[in-house]
């Protein structure tokens, strides 16, 4: 591995942690100047950014450096200087960072949509076949088929995959088509009217054959997008423009959502995602294995599909991690490697951190009750389910004993806490919204 190829899949670590505002601000133009002698140079394009990575990231820095199992490293240094490359290197350049490793700066089309993100590469399984198929069918039939189609389901299950497969689909028919945040839309709401520009937000808004919106529940309060949604929604349903919505959670749940536009969202179909079954999520990195030509053995695979039960966007991150390795040290990580390579991931994940009050925390955010009616005494049925799920969780989730939840909870008697864990066990076998609950809450939890 070179420097750069190095830098680049330090990078990938890096952005794992950091938000993306943060990562492209402090990383954006970085790279290694020399690595000689344990020192390593890193080149900043400027004072600020030098000053900021020595305080705020140093950390970060020297830990992505070892996890990727780097050479010896005694000491890492920050300088200013900017890189003047030719054109031809720079194009080379980024050829070689898209190669090593998935995180790189994303290829977005003329739409705004991934290029990665398509039918192709997106995986079926008992968790997403509903969602999946339902997007197919807008796909081949839009604004017929099902109208809204609102997607939910916790982070990283591919939602946004889903919405921008059915937007390149269509790309092949029309050019007509918007992808965009719930906040972005928010936002150029905000600015258009500060600027005087309504009209032209309203003209652009409506103006087409698919409207794809992702992470409605962004909009969950701010009422003058929401009447502004309002009319979007209206103007593109009457005249069947297909409009493709997606949520962290059912329309019901998204707290503040106007009636009206609640009522709406329920017209299509709504579908849900869930986390992927074992089978799923090794089929997953097995097909993310082709696509970038690694063959890693069957028991890693089963290894990290195990221990990494969360998210998609999880199961990527293993794998980069991975492969990084087998880059640098140009030999496939045994499961013993597999293991210590991917320690803090999986130590994340069964979170020693977790407890009864994140779990608490986490269901109250998710149902949109306070804290304090959550663990009280009052007796009202639509506290009930809520409670027994919390009981069930700091069971499931960090084994706490059945004294310790009733404790937990205003003070209840252990049998209850046993009483709500069986409970919700059977429930989840046979409701798959109380599943989807769950899984949400555990979303929050192991994502916040
Ligand atoms: P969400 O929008 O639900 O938070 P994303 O659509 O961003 O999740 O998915 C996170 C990552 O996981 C993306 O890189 C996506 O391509 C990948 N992914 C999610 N589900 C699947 C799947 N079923 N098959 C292949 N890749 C998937
Ligand atoms: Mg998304």
């Amino acid at each position: 591995m070179n420097n750069e190829q190095l830098w680049q899949a330090i990078l990938g670590e890096i952005e794992l942690s950091l938000s993306k505002a943060n990562f492209t601000t402090w990383f954006k133009n970085t790279f290694i100047s020399s690595f000689e002698n344990s020192q390593v140079i890193i080149c900043v394009p400027n004072t600020f950014t030098k000053a900021w990575l020595e305080k705020k990231y140093h950390k970060e820095i020297a830990n992505a450096f070892k996890s990727i199992g780097s050479r010896e490293i005694k000491e890492i240094l920050y300088k200013v200087e900017t890189k003047k490359e030719s054109w031809s290197n720079s194009l080379k350049k980024q050829a070689n960072a898209e190669n090593i490793i998935e995180n790189k700066p994303k290829i977005i089309n003329r739409f705004g949509l991934n290029n990665r993100y398509v039918f192709d590469n997106f995986i079926v399984g008992k968790n997403n076949e509903l969602a999946h198929a339902a997007c197919q069918a807008v796909a081949a039939n839009p604004g017929h088929a099902y109208n809204p189609l609102f997607i939910y389901g916790g982070v990283g299950l591919g939602k946004t995959h889903l919405l921008q497969a059915i937007g390149h689909e269509l790309s092949k028919k029309t050019d007509k088509i918007l992808y965009v945040s719930s906040e972005r839309f928010t936002n150029d709401y905000i600015q258009a009217v500060k600027t005087g520009q309504a009209k032209s937000f309203k003209d652009y808004y409506r103006n087409v054959n698919l409207l794809l919106i992702d992470d409605i529940h962004f909009m969950g309060g701010k009422d003058g997008t929401q009447e502004e949604f309002f009319h979007t929604f209206n103007e593109l349903h009457q005249t069947n423009k297909q409009i493709v919505i997606s949520s962290d959670r059912p329309p019901k749940a998204i707290p503040a959502l106007e009636k009206r536009l609640l009522s709406r969202f329920g017209w299509g179909m709504v579908v849900d995602i869930s986390s992927p079954d074992t089978e799923t999520r090794i089929a997953i990195l097995e097909a993310k294995c082709r696509e970038k030509n690694y063959k890693l053995d069957r028991e890693i695979l089963a290894y990290v599909a195990n221990n990494i039960t969360n998210n998609v966007r999880e199961l990527e991150g293993a794998l980069n991690r991975l492969i990084a390795y087998y880059e640098f040290n140009n030999s496939l990580p045994t499961i013993d490697s597999t293991k210590s390579i991917l320690v803090d991931i999986i130590s994340n994940f069964q979170s020693k951190s977790t407890t009864t009050k994140t779990i608490i925390e986490a269901a109250a955010k998710f149902f949109d009750i306070n804290i304090k009616d959550l663990i009280g005494q009052s007796r009202k049925k639509e506290l009930a389910v809520p409670r027994q799920i919390v009981m069930y969780l700091m069971r499931k989730e960090i084994n706490a004993s059945y004294p310790l939840i009733g404790q937990e909870l205003g003070g209840r008697d252990h049998t209850t806490a046993m009483y709500a864990y069986n409970k919700v066990e059977q429930e989840c076998q046979v409701n798959t919204k109380t599943k989807q609950h769950i899984d949400s809450i555990k979303q929050i939890i192991y994502n916040s």
